[in-house]
């Protein structure tokens, strides 16, 4: 550990790792120093890690982020396990609409991946392990407890095991996540409304393969998705985020698994054949939280701490993607201008820039998701009807398609 970075990255998980390897192939040209700093011990080598940011849950990666991905050099390792989405189907329970997208169609390789968390943080750590430089330190276990700002540099104060230690830097880019206890220490607000649902997580088995589909279903008491996994021990597997309202998810955990697939079945249909196995479960309360302020001087709120998203639409970890990116352009020019990376003018740009991409990827998966949950009768009808006018309305279902593939928009580039 040193005394003096130009960039501290408090959280080691998927934004804040991702970050890191982002910033890799330029330390040495920028003469940059940098520090990743995590809370949870850093897993063996080879070994799936499990904290809170690579725990059970699998990510849908948009093909933007694939893009991403490729120009930081760890696509060719992270695609070894992953699965493609060739087709999407929507529906919605108990009434007639449906729509279905297709790869084929809309003539790209796949219209998205699905990673498990685990895999993901593993090539990701294993990429910033592996990097022969001293110019990236890896501070783990530790603890951040609190940042301020010094004249023209910033103080991260953190700890490990039972030592305190006091660090300098330029900027501090705060990825702790969406319980980010510092945002409070730093007396950042946030706006937070509760959907009143948890999601349920578990990865299922069904008798049949999954065909690399990927089901978005809607129903009364909440949307559901089934994304396509890899077979693993001779099980074809899906991963399954069910969100139930607060008041049922005790139920929903509590139940054995012959129930739990019972109920699946009754909520989800037998679309994706009969389920035979089901791993263990997790759940996630479901809130939007956004930062009111994502810059100051020295200082960047990113990822979860940022913006925290109902996880159906799968955007969350998409839209932090390209914030990363947006981000580590910011701090090229930085460098090159010969400016601070805590330039709060230049930090100021980076947000404004973000902002719009935040409104529209944040409002499309509120929106969604809220008239999704509406069992108005005029609603529901309103919705199916256009489910079923996008399923034969080839225009229509493009822009859908391009739009949950990330293609909407230029992919972002890593300078
Ligand atoms: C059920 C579910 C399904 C989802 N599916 C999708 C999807 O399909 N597609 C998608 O795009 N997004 C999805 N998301 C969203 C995605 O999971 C998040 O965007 C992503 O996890 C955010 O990562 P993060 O690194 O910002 O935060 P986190 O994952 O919370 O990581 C924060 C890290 O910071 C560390 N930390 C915290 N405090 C400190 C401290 N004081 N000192 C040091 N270290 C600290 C923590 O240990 C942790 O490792 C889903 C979310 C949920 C809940």
């Amino acid at each position: 550990m040193k005394e003096y970075y130009d960039l501290v990255i408090v959280g080691g998980g998927m934004v804040g790792a991702s970050l890191a390897c982002a910033l890799m192939p330029v330390l040495e040209s920028l003469d940059l120093n940098i520090a990743v700093i995590e809370s949870y011990p850093l897993p063996e080598e080879e070994a799936l890690s499990f904290q809170p940011s690579y725990d059970a849950r699998s990510t849908a990666l948009a093909y933007g982020s694939r893009t991403i991905y490729e120009q930081m050099g760890v696509w060719d390792v992270l695609k070894t396990h992953l699965s493609a989405i060739k087709n999407i189907h929507v529906s919605d329970k108990g009434h007639f609409g449906v729509t279905r997208l297709s790869a084929e169609k809309e003539k790209v390789a796949a219209l998205g991946y699905v990673v498990e968390n685990q895999w993901l943080g593993r090539v990701l750590l294993d990429h910033l392990r592996r990097a022969d430089t001293t110019r990236l330190d890896f501070i783990c276990p530790a603890n951040v407890t609190g940042i301020q700002s010094s004249a023209s540099l910033m103080e991260v104060f953190l700890t490990t095991e039972s030592t305190k230690h006091k660090l300098n830097c330029e900027l501090v880019v705060m990825a702790d996540g969406g319980r980010s206890s510092l945002r409070e220490q730093m007396g950042i607000s946030y706006t937070q409304t509760t959907y009143e649902q948890h999601a349920v997580i578990a990865n299922v088995s069904a008798d049949r393969g999954h065909q690399n589909v990927a089901y978005e279903r809607f129903t009364d008491k909440g949307p559901m998705a089934l994304l396509p996994l890899e077979d693993e021990g001779g099980y074809h597997r899906s991963a399954l985020v069910w969100t139930v309202p607060d008041e049922s998810v005790d139920d929903v955990l509590g139940i054995d698994d012959q129930a739990f697939m019972a109920l699946l079945h009754e909520r989800f249909g037998y679309r994706a054949g009969n389920f035979i196995k089901v791993g263990e479960r997790a759940s996630y309360p479901l809130k939007l939280t956004v930062a009111d302020e994502q810059v100051r001087q020295g200082v960047v709120v990113l990822g979860n701490a940022a913006h925290s998203l109902h996880p159906i639409a799968g955007q969350g970890f998409n839209l932090a993607l390209r914030g990363v990116v947006a981000l580590v352009d910011t701090l090229v020019y930085a460098k090159k201008q010969n400016k601070s990376l805590g330039d709060l003018a230049l930090l100021q740009n980076f947000y404004d820039r973000q902002k719009g991409d935040q409104e529209r990827t944040i409002g499309f998966s509120d929106r969604t998701m809220k008239l999704f949950s509406n069992n108005q009768p005029l609603l529901a009808l309103g919705r199916n009807l256009g489910l079923q006018l996008l399923d034969v309305c080839p225009p229509a279902k493009t822009v859908l398609a391009r739009s949950a593939m990330g293609l909407d928009m230029p992919a972002p580039e890593l300078k």
